[in-house]
């Protein structure tokens, strides 16, 4: 996580923690030690971020979009291939830049147009789709309504730079690479906090697992791994909408009623324990219930257990099964 790079200005909602392994709010994401100067220091220069195979597909996605609006058609897949990478150098030529394939601080100065609210493009769908993986919920719809301009407002904000709502260079750079204004948590996802829209979650290729675009390559890299050592990564439950959460909670927590049931039990009281909704990591996307871990003895823990942390998963001691960004 590019620490450095990151604004620490984001306060942290006053949401209740509740007892309870499962529920820990939003508030125990905590900003650490950055000054205000450092920030303002910082947010004077773009940061230095790169887009490459490695990426999350939100990234990647977002730089097919801008390439093929630049006239370097490529698909919009979210995964850095051979026509990605030949679309990349065909602009970096175009452009006076090194062609290496490799889209850097240069090459995002140039692919990103500058666009504000009125714009209607595909521009403003990739600035839509690199919001909410900053934690956006918004429809990625490439209309540069008010609700966009309050999201890139909010973003700058905590980037610490000028909060003008016009998606710039600086922006830009902002926009891509690790989330911004995380300040704890589990590395790049660390500032996603409440329910996630399902257009911010991605579906790992080739399984039932749909997680945040922070994390989906990672978890793609953790099946791949686990395949090559003969173990099978499904999910039974992973990304949850919050009405799936209520439902949930409706289910699985006593109560007198709908009220009492969803919004009030104890998530100690519920069986399993059951989040409220609002604070459960599976409705960030963060969580993953695994299939066949129903134990601590299961072949599925034991190479969760050894491996999962290279990946970003953390397992809930009290649920074998449940693995999230940060082990809540
Ligand atoms: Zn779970």
């Amino acid at each position: 996580m590019a620490l450095g790079a990151l604004a620490l200005t984001a306060t942290t909602a006053a949401l209740p923690v509740t007892a309870g392994a499962v529920e820990v709010g939003p508030a125990d994401f905590t900003t650490s030690g950055f000054s205000a100067g450092s920030v303002a220091a910082q947010a004077a220069a773009a940061r230095s971020v790169y887009v490459n195979a490695d990426s999350n597909s939100a990234d990647i996605s977002a730089v097919q979009i801008l390439l093929t609006a630049a006239g370097h058609a490529t698909d919009v897949d979210g995964s850095y291939g051979p026509k990605t990478t030949a679309a990349v150098k065909a602009f970096q030529t175009k452009n006076g830049l090194e062609a290496d394939g490799k889209v850097g601080p240069k090459t995002i100065a140039k692919l990103g147009p500058k666009v504000k609210e009125g714009a209607e493009n595909s521009a403003t769908k990739a600035v839509q789709r690199l919001l909410n993986k900053n934690g956006a919920s918004l429809d990625v719809d490439g209309k540069f309504g008010p609700a966009t301009k309050g999201a890139v407002v909010d973003l700058q904000k905590r980037a610490g730079l000028s909060a003008d709502g016009v998606v710039g260079p600086d922006t830009w750079s902002y926009l891509f690479g690790p989330v911004v204004g995380g300040g704890g948590g589990g590395g790049d996802c660390g500032s996603v906090n409440g329910g996630v829209p399902q257009s911010a979650t991605k579906v790992v290729s080739g399984t039932n697992i749909r997680v945040h675009d922070c994390w989906d390559g990672e978890i793609a890299k953790m099946v791949a791994a686990a395949k090559a050592d003969g173990v099978t990564l499904t999910a039974n439950s992973s990304w949850r909408s919050p009405d799936e959460q209520k439902a949930l909670r409706n289910q699985n927590c006593p109560g007198a009623t709908y009220q009492i049931r969803v919004y009030e039990t104890p998530s100690s009281n519920c069986s399993p324990p059951t989040a409220k909704p609002g604070v459960s990591r599976h409705e960030r996307g963060l969580a993953i219930d695994f299939a066949n871990s129903s134990s601590h003895s299961t072949a599925v823990f034991k190479w969760l257990a050894a491996n999962g942390a290279k990946y970003g998963a953390k397992n809930l001691p009290s649920e074998p099964w449940h693995w999230s960004i940060d082990g809540h």
